[in-house]
């Protein structure tokens, strides 16, 4: 396959915020990608829970990543999400190691790809997708 993976449709990806999620949205809005990180011991994780797993603090600090990363694990899917809708899609969702957050792993999509370009340990470079009611998505495209 040569063509290039596109993203999911936003318009009709629909998101639900609570507040242990919504700053890791709101940054996204601004085109920044944040990690959850514990303001008492600094251990990071994500997704965004109430309690560190650490020190069951529930202080978040939320510093900004480079947006970069590398592959760790992906699949190919030739089944629309949205069938009805879109029909005949193959998108690829990946799992990336996000560089400046050691372990810590965040599910995406690639897109701007092709499935030759798709290898475990690519680097790649985030980019946010508008989405319904302002939000937008991480999605992931090989990094230049
Ligand atoms: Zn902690």
């Amino acid at each position: 396959m040569t063509s290039k993976l596109g993203p999911v449709p936003g318009e009709h990806i629909k998101i639900s915020t609570n507040q242990w999620t919504e700053p890791f949205w709101q940054a996204g809005k601004e085109d920044r990608l944040v990690v959850a990180q514990c303001a008492k011991c600094q251990v990071q994780r994500m997704p965004p829970t109430p309690f560190c797993p650490n020190c069951q603090s529930q202080e978040l600090d939320w510093p900004q990543l480079s947006g970069r990363g590398t592959i760790y694990s992906y699949s190919i899917c030739h089944r629309s999400p949205f069938p009805g809708v879109v029909d005949n899609m193959t998108y690829v969702p990946i799992i990336v190691e996000l560089d400046g957050a050691p372990g810590i792993r965040l599910v995406s999509n690639l897109v701007d790809a092709t499935l030759d370009d798709l290898k475990i340990g690519l680097p790649v470079e985030i980019l946010w997708n508008p989405i319904q009611d302002g939000w937008k998505v991480p999605l992931f495209r090989p990094s230049v």
